[in-house]
C-alpha cells in the first residue's frame, strides 16, 4: 500500500515507522532480522532501507602506487526490502539515488521494485563521494532529485526511455522525497530549499520526510513555510535519539543540524555512553510527544542499525 494511503487509514492518529540500514557486506540477513524484531508490537505501516554508492579506496601496491578500487559497503537495499516485504508483510520503502545511477540504471531498478510488489520510494539526489567536495551525476544520470522523480512519474505514466516501446505496462509508485528543516547544506537560502523542494512535488513525490532535527521548533517553522509556499504534501518528521558522546560532533557536521544547548550540555555532563543513550531517548521520546500532539501523520525515526533506543521510545509513546 501507498504512504498516502497509509496516512489516510489511519484517520489522524500519528504512526510509527523507522528506517534501517542494510548490514555491512560480509553481515548476515539475521542481523537486520534482529533489529526489527523488537520494533514490530509498534505496527510500522512501512520500513524505510536506505541506499548506499560506491566509495573509491586507495590501496598501495608492491612499488608503491596506488591502486583506485571501488567498493560498495552496504549492498542489498532492494533484497531487503524484499525480506522485509515476504517475513512481515510491511511495505518496505527502497532508497533510490541519483549518484551512481544512469537513467537506464535507474529504469531498471524501478522495474525490479515494480516486479517484487514494491509500492514506494524515496527519491533522493544522494551525496557526493567522499573523495569530490561537490556532488557530480554519472554522464547519464541525474543532478537532482526532482529530475528522478520526473522520471518515476513518466515511469508510472509508462513512458520508458525506449520511446518506441509498444503496449507499456505503466508502474505506480508513491514517491517519497526529502526535506530539510535547518535547510540543506548546500541551499544558499531555504526560501530556494523549499522552491526546489516545491519542483519535486511538482514532478510527482507525494510525500516529504525531514532531515533529523533536534529542536521541534525548526520543524513547526519549516512546515509553516512549506505550508505559505503552497506544499500541502504530508510532511513526516525524522528523529533520532542521540546515542554516543561522539555524536555531539559528528551529527551537526555530517547532517548540518543543530543540537539545542541543553541537550548538548546534558550529554556533556554524562560520565558514559550508557548514560547518553538515556539522555537521547528522554529527549526523543519529549520530541516525539509533542509533535504528536500537533497532529504529525507519522513519526519516523532514524535507527542507524541499532533498535534497542527506539524500542524505548516507542513503548513510551505509542
Ligand atoms: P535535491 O533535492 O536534489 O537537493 C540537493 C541540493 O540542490 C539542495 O541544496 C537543493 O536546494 C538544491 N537543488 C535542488 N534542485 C536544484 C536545481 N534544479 N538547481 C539548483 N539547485 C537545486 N543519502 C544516501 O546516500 N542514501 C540514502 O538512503 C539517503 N536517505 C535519506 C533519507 C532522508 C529522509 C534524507 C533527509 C536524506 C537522505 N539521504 C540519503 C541524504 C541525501 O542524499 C542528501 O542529503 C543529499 O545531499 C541531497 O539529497 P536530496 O534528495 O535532498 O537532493
Amino acid at each position: 500500500m501507498k504512504v498516502t494511503e497509509h496516512i489516510e487509514k489511519a484517520n489522524g492518529n500519528t504512526q510509527f515507522s523507522f528506517e534501517i540500514l542494510p548490514p555491512l557486506k560480509g553481515q548476515n540477513i539475521d542481523s537486520i532480522f534482529e533489529s526489527i524484531d523488537p520494533l514490530m508490537e509498534f505496527n510500522p505501516p512501512f520500513i524505510d532501507v536506505t541506499y548506499h554508492r560506491e566509495e573509491y579506496i586507495y590501496k598501495e601496491l608492491e612499488d608503491g602506487l596506488l591502486r583506485k578500487q571501488v567498493v560498495r559497503k552496504r549492498p542489498g537495499t532492494v533484497g531487503i526490502c524484499a525480506a522485509i516485504q515476504n517475513k512481515y508483510n510491511v511495505d518496505a520503502i527502497p532508497h533510490i539515488l541519483c549518484g551512481g545511477f544512469t537513467k537506464e540504471d535507474t529504469e531498471n531498478f524501478l522495474i525490479d521494485l515494480g516486479f517484487l510488489g514494491i509500492d514506494n520510494v524515496m527519491a533522493l539526489r544522494g551525496d557526493a563521494v567522499k573523495s569530490e567536495t561537490y556532488f557530480t551525476p554519472e554522464k547519464e544520470g541525474h543532478a537532482y532529485a526532482s529530475d528522478l522523480v520526473k522520471q518515476i512519474s513518466k515511469l508510472n505514466q509508462g513512458i520508458y526511455l525506449e520511446e518506441e516501446l509498444q503496449n507499456t505496462a505503466p508502474t505506480d509508485f508513491c514517491i517519497g522525497v526529502a526535506g530539510y528543516p535547518e535547510k540543506h547544506l548546500e541551499a544558499p537560502s531555504m526560501e530556494s530549499d523549499i522552491y526546489f523542494l516545491k519542483k519535486k512535488i511538482k514532478k510527482g513525490a507525494t510525500y516529504i520526510v525531514t532531515q533529523m532535527f533536534f529542536d521541534n521548533k525548526k520543524y513547526f517553522n519549516f512546515v509553516d513555510k512549506c505550508r505559505e509556499a503552497g506544499i500541502t504534501v504530508p510532511i513526516i518528521p525524522g528523529l533520532k535519539p542521540l546515542a554516543t558522546k561522539k555524536q555531539l560532533n559528528m551529527i551537526p557536521h555530517r547532517f548540518s543540524v543543530e543540537l539545542p544547548d541543553d541537550l548538548v550540555m546534558a550529554v556533556v555532563q554524562c560520565a558514559d555512553n550508557k548514560a547518553v543513550r538515556q539522555v537521547g531517548i528522554e529527549w526523543c521520546v519529549q520530541q516525539s510527544k509533542e509533535l504528536i500532539d500537533a497532529g504529525v501523520p507519522v513519526l519516523h525515526y532514524y535507527s542507524m542499525g541499532k533498535s534497542d533506543n527506539i524500542r524505548e521510545i516507542a513503548s513510551q509513546v505509542f
